[in-house]
């Protein structure tokens, strides 16, 4: 029941999932407190550092104008002291001026350094907790693209909104006091030339999110054709298939598609930016025609004219800065802010339960699953227990479900229907992480790490240590030698032509991904098609090995090849989704039937082929 409603809860997290932006106010909720844990001092200079220039901007008129009183002083009565004083007062804030920018720098390099390490280690802790299913989902995967691009916005976020309070606000609020008592309307007109602004904000944000949502499946698809064309795997096929011009033209496409949009938003933005522009400076003129009007009907003396003409250039500025700049900055990038934090707040569906199943029955009770944007069930309806030290073979067609079923079963996929339960509890009451701690794999599509030997193979187990001698009979079992000649430095060869070290081949990369199973702590180990680079001979090898060392565990065997499933102690057959055999093999192999079909087609394939391998392994032979 409670597990019913929690997939349900989840398939509507996952379908309906919240993709307005969040407000400004929530953007800083999140992010302010994790800026000042990372580096609370240094955040604070940097944060009251704009309060200098505010106060600086605004003595600075100030200063003007006791330097034009000053000189009509002097050329009155000849005392020079107002202009001296004046002349003092500026030189030491020019001074502080060119001193604060490098202060700045050096305080930002720190701040980078320590802040934006601790939002990427955010975003990769909960890449590491996503759902697995969502790595096959293009939604999802845009989702997770569009956060690592709002990253870099995030930790300027309370830079930008501070400088608003600390430099913007109260140097606007100086000014207007100033002007006030010199000559209300004055003030008025201030506010009048930035109201278009405001509303100009509102509309960089739409164009912002547009673009985002416009171009993000776009630049994934530009990332993977660049991997193909420039990715070291790939190169030998390109060339010699002839599809590098092809490859590239995609690459190229998908450029031109992204530039599509991009041009059109920018237009748009840079039509926006002029109307803005014209409406703030038929304000700014009219502020100057203000101020003559004001000087000639004798509202304002000429020091005070001085003064405010000269610094009416500064202070458009900084209220063009605070509400074109600075708010559009935000306003533009909280759509890519908002799916950052928006991600690394997604709710895990799955429980907390820290102890990691200990070994025991896994049982399926009526599974069904469906891929996310399929039309078709992978699996449906499927139920049996693995037995505690049971070793099982998954057995059926291309696309039968065999490998969505030992996903299922490890817990990398939750069911939509149904429930996968280790000892009567739920897969879904672990965090993964804990639920698989005791389980070991070696999947069809492996990873080829550019390490050392010893760390492809450790690096299942990483706080595990093992000595040279009990690696060098692992290695021996799974097919490997390290003091063959092809690994010049034993464990220590580097496998990588890119950092110096040396190549292997299909096979033997297979081996050591075989190898990298067997080294994990595990009770329950699932072994995924894991023989297709390795010829038939040291593949019959390698199953009889699986059944030695399953001995004691709990094993899966998925496979294609039926030679070697006799091995398991039972046989699991799928077709197109659903389970329609399950026993051992003598019973399965005499009973009509799927398994026994699928059987006598690869005895005659065999035949066909005058196949001369390892005689157990050939179906006819078994039998
Ligand atoms: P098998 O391992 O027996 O070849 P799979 O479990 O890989 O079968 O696939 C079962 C069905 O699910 C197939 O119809 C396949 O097309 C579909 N399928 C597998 N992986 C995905 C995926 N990532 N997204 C959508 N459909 C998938």
């Amino acid at each position: 029941m409670k597990n019913d409603k929690k997939q349900k809860q989840r398939k509507n997290k996952e379908e309906h999932g919240e993709k307005r932006n969040l407000s400004t106010f929530a953007l800083c909720r999140f992010i302010f407190p994790r800026v000042f844990r990372r580096a609370p001092v240094i955040t604070t200079i940097i944060l009251l550092v704009p309060i200098y220039y505010s106060l600086t901007s605004g003595f600075s008129t100030i200063i003007t104008e006791k330097l034009v009183a000053g000189a009509e002083r002097f050329a009155a009565d000849g005392v020079l002291t107002g202009v001296l004083v004046a002349l003092a007062w500026s030189f030491g804030l020019a001074v502080l001026s060119r001193l604060m920018p490098v202060f700045q720098n050096i305080l930002w390099l720190r701040f980078n350094h320590k802040v934006e390490v601790g939002f990427f280690r955010d975003a990769y802790e909960k890449i590491a907790v996503t759902e697995p299913i969502s790595f096959t989902n293009t939604e999802s995967l845009d989702e997770m693209n569009k956060a690592l691009q709002g990253l870099y916005n995030v930790y300027s976020l309370p830079f930008q909104i501070s400088e608003l309070f600390t430099y913007s606000i109260p140097y606007f609020i100086f000014m207007s006091i100033y002007l006030w008592f010199m000559y209300p309307p004055l003030v008025l007109s201030l506010f009048l030339v930035f109201i278009p602004a405001l509303f100009g904000n509102l509309l960089k944000r739409k164009i912002a999110t547009d673009l985002e949502e416009q171009i993000a499946p776009f630049r994934r698809s530009f990332g993977y054709y660049e991997s193909t064309i420039v990715g070291r795997d790939l190169y030998k096929e390109n060339r010699i298939l002839g599809n590098y011009r092809l490859l590239r033209g995609r690459h190229l496409m998908t450029l031109r598609k992204m530039q599509g949009p991009q041009k059109k938003e920018y237009m748009k933005g840079k039509r926006l930016n002029l109307t803005l522009d014209i409406c703030s400076y038929g304000g700014y003129t009219a502020v100057l025609l203000l101020l003559f009007y004001a000087l000639l009907w004798g509202h304002i003396s000429v020091a005070q004219f001085s003064a405010v003409f000269l610094s009416i250039g500064n202070l458009y500025g900084a209220m063009n800065d605070m509400i074109s700049i600075r708010l559009g900055d935000i306003a533009s990038d909280n759509a890519t802010m908002s799916n950052y934090v928006r991600f690394v707040q997604t709710p895990s569906v799955r429980g907390n339960e820290t102890t990691p199943p200990a070994p025991t029955d896994i049982t399926f009770d009526n599974v069904s699953f469906q891929y996310p944007q399929t039309e078709v069930p992978a699996l449906q309806h499927i139920s049996f227990t693995l037995k505690k030290g049971e070793t099982l073979a998954i057995v059926g067609e291309n696309g039968a479900g065999k490998s969505t079923l030992i996903r299922l079963l490890s817990g990398l996929y939750l069911p939509q229907s149904g429930d996968v339960t280790y000892g009567g509890r739920s897969s879904v009451e672990w965090p993964l992480s804990v639920l698989t701690r005791g389980t070991s794999a070696v999947f069809q599509q492996y990873q080829k790490y550019q390490m050392t030997l010893r760390e492809n193979v450790e690096i299942s187990d990483w706080d595990k240590s093992m000595s040279d001698e009990s690696m060098h009979e692992l290695l021996v079992q799974c097919g490997l030698n390290e003091n063959n000649a092809e690994f010049p430095n034993g464990l220590e060869t580097m496998l990588s032509r890119e950092f110096d070290g040396v190549d292997v081949s299909g096979g033997q990369w297979q081996r050591i991904a075989i190898a990298r199973g067997y080294y994990r702590d595990h009770w329950l180990i699932i072994m995924d098609e894991p023989t297709a680079a390795i010829d038939p001979f040291e593949e019959s090898r390698i199953y009889h090995m699986f059944a030695d060392l399953a001995k004691e565990k709990t094993a899966v065997l998925v496979t294609h090849r039926l030679g070697s499933v006799r091995l398991a102690d039972r046989i699991l057959v799928l077709k197109n989704g659903e389970l329609v055999q399950i026993g051992t093999h003598d019973e399965l192999v005499n009973t009509p039937g799927e398994y026994q079909r699928l059987w006598k087609a690869q005895s005659q394939w065999y035949e066909e082929n005058e196949e001369t391998t390892d005689e157990a392994e050939t179906p006819e032979d078994a039998q």
